[in-house]
């Protein structure tokens, strides 16, 4: 027998309550003495060990049968015709109900043909992320309706998938088929009354009337083509499939296939635009601005193969090309004693950057081996970079600050940012957008406004940069308002760097005067 004051009867206890609390794999000691205690012991661990056994085996269980669920979900899903949304069809039913009017046009004599309408909302990225996918979703219902409301009983409409809608009339004319594709246009560009609010998605929308012997995969191909070409043009805007949009887009192809060959081939340079100090006229950064010097197409601009680089997945590649050569450039023209020591490199830097996580590691590296102070380096991102924000922007945004990179909003004031948004984001200044410049002289509001944007500005603790300033006049006046720094054609195009060099050279030579590039 034991002793009732025996340790063990208290290590038993403990024992099982931690085993009760569901720690398993915890076993209690068994003594030396190998009495009846010790026999309850040795029970209980066997206990124990049968429950661990148990336990696992049925979580193995549960896990499995978990996934065979979970496919029963997607086959069902898939199966299923509906879009569980918007009560619309969806993808497979809508290219089942396509393959059947292809049918019944070319069986029936005199039927005319069926049409497909892609359309995919202008605004739905930017309003899920900036308001919240259950906004998001209420959105994507409204729309649905809207379509629905806006065509015949017998018309199908579909959501295929995320933003992207269709509507399939079975039997129709070219005419009525774009009449009710405009339709559709107008109902969308109407604001959506939330609650209490309104949000705007306009859409872009592809049209394709099928031929005799297409398949319904190739009409959705030829429609989706259309839609592209009404995204390229501008908002809110139907397009008729066209063969020449075939054209544009191997066009398209072709020029992302040598986009991948030119960063590799050196064929991409960079052009340096001067920010001036709007006192003194001295230079106190440049801007890198990538071109693409293409053998056969000459200089190609940024705006024209931008997007490409974005679509070919090239932009992240292509962003370090242009951080690592401008950062050189600028630790060149140090060595040579050409510019000025305090004067900054400015980097526009897309979206996509931020949301690698190398990134940050990157930066740091090409400063390191320049051996350049980080804040020389400026990095420039555009509003909607930077209001399209996640989790993983805010982390490289605040890890770019601690770096000590300069941060800049681009573009400031073409649309997005609100001053919640100014005084929360981790940034140094902001670049008003040129299209702000643009009417100063020839709209006698414009002052008004400029003074405005500017208080705001530095109601939030920052500073702005001014582009586009292309008249001594608007220079003039945005000194007078006390603005600090500007940048535009009327101090410089952006030069090659070695004409960016002998305009640094002129800057710095002794005998020029302290007023700089346009004494004032
Ligand atoms: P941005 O960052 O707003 O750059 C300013 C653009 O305005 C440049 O066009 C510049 O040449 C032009 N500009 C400068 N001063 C004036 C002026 O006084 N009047 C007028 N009308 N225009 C002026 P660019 O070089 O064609 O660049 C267009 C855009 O392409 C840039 O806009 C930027 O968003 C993007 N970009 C350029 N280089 C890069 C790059 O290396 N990486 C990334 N991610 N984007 C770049
Ligand atoms: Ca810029
Ligand atoms: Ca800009």
């Amino acid at each position: 027998m034991f002793a009732e004051d025996d340790p063990r009867l208290g290590q038993l206890l403990d024992g099982i309550v931690r085993l009760a609390a569901g720690e398993l794999h915890s076993r209690i000691e068994v003594s030396p003495a190998r009495d009846e205690l010790d026999a309850i012991i040795m029970g209980t661990n066997l206990l124990a060990e049968d429950l661990e056994i148990i336990y696992q085996e049925l979580e193995q269980r549960v896990e499995s049968r978990t996934q065979l669920l979970h496919q029963a979900h997607e086959e069902m899903r898939a199966m299923a015709l509906t879009d569980s949304l918007t009560g619309l069809a969806n993808r497979s039913a809508f290219v089942a109900a396509l393959t059947q009017a292809q049918a019944d046009a070319a069986t029936t004599e005199d039927t005319l043909p069926p049409a497909v309408v892609l359309l995919d909302l202008d605004a739905f990225k930017t309003i899920n992320d900036t308001r919240g996918h259950a906004v998001g979703d209420r959105v994507l219902a409204m729309v649905g309706d809207r379509i629905r409301r806006s065509v015949r009983e017998t018309d199908v409409v579909a959501r295929l998938g995320g933003d992207e809608f269709a509507v399939l009339m079975p039997a129709t004319s070219a005419t009525r088929a774009a009449g009710v594709g405009t339709r559709i246009l107008q109902a969308l560009n109407e604001p959506i009354e939330m609650d209490n609010d309104s949000v705007h998605c306009g859409a872009s929308m592809g049209l394709r009337i099928s031929e005799p012997d297409e398949t319904a995969e190739q009409l959705m191909v030829e429609a989706d083509i259309a839609m592209y070409a009404s995204k390229a043009e501008g908002r809110s805007k139907l397009k008729i499939f066209e063969p020449a949009m075939l054209h544009a887009r191997q066009l398209r192809s072709q020029l992302a296939e040598d986009l991948r060959g030119a960063i590799a081939d050196s064929e991409l340079v960079l052009f340096y635009q001067p920010i001036v100090e709007l006192a003194s006229g001295r230079i106190e950064g440049v801007e890198a601005l990538v071109r693409w010097n293409h053998p056969e197409r000459g200089m190609v601009m940024p705006d024209e193969f931008l997007p490409i680089a974005e679509d070919a997945g090239l932009m992240s590649e292509l962003g370090i090309w242009v951080l690592r050569t401008a950062i050189e450039q600028l630790r060149h023209w140090r060595e040579d004693g050409i510019a000025p020591p305090e004067m900054s490199m400015r980097v526009n830097i897309a979206a996509t950057d931020l949301q690698r996580l190398e990134f940050i590691e990157e930066v740091r590296d090409i400063l390191t081996r320049a051996d350049l102070s980080p804040d020389l380096l400026v990095i420039e991102l555009t509003e909607q970079a930077i209001i399209m924000g996640n989790e993983l922007d805010r982390y490289s945004l605040n890890s770019l600050r601690k770096l000590g990179v300069g941060l800049e909003i681009d573009d400031f004031g073409t649309g997005y940012s609100s001053i919640s948004y100014l005084r929360r984001l981790p940034v140094d200044r902001v670049k008003v957008d040129r299209s702000i410049l643009m009417e100063l002289g020839t709209d006698p509001d414009q002052p008004a406004l400029i003074a405005a944007v500017l208080q705001l500005i530095r109601a939030c603790g920052l500073e702005a940069v001014w582009e586009g300033v292309e008249t001594a006049e608007q220079a003039e006046y945005l000194r007078s308002i006390g603005c600090i720094s500007a940048q535009g054609y009327y101090y410089s195009r952006p030069l090659a760097a070695l004409d960016m060099a002998r305009l640094l050279q002129m800057e710095n030579a002794p005998w020029h005067h302290s007023a700089g590039l346009h004494p004032s």
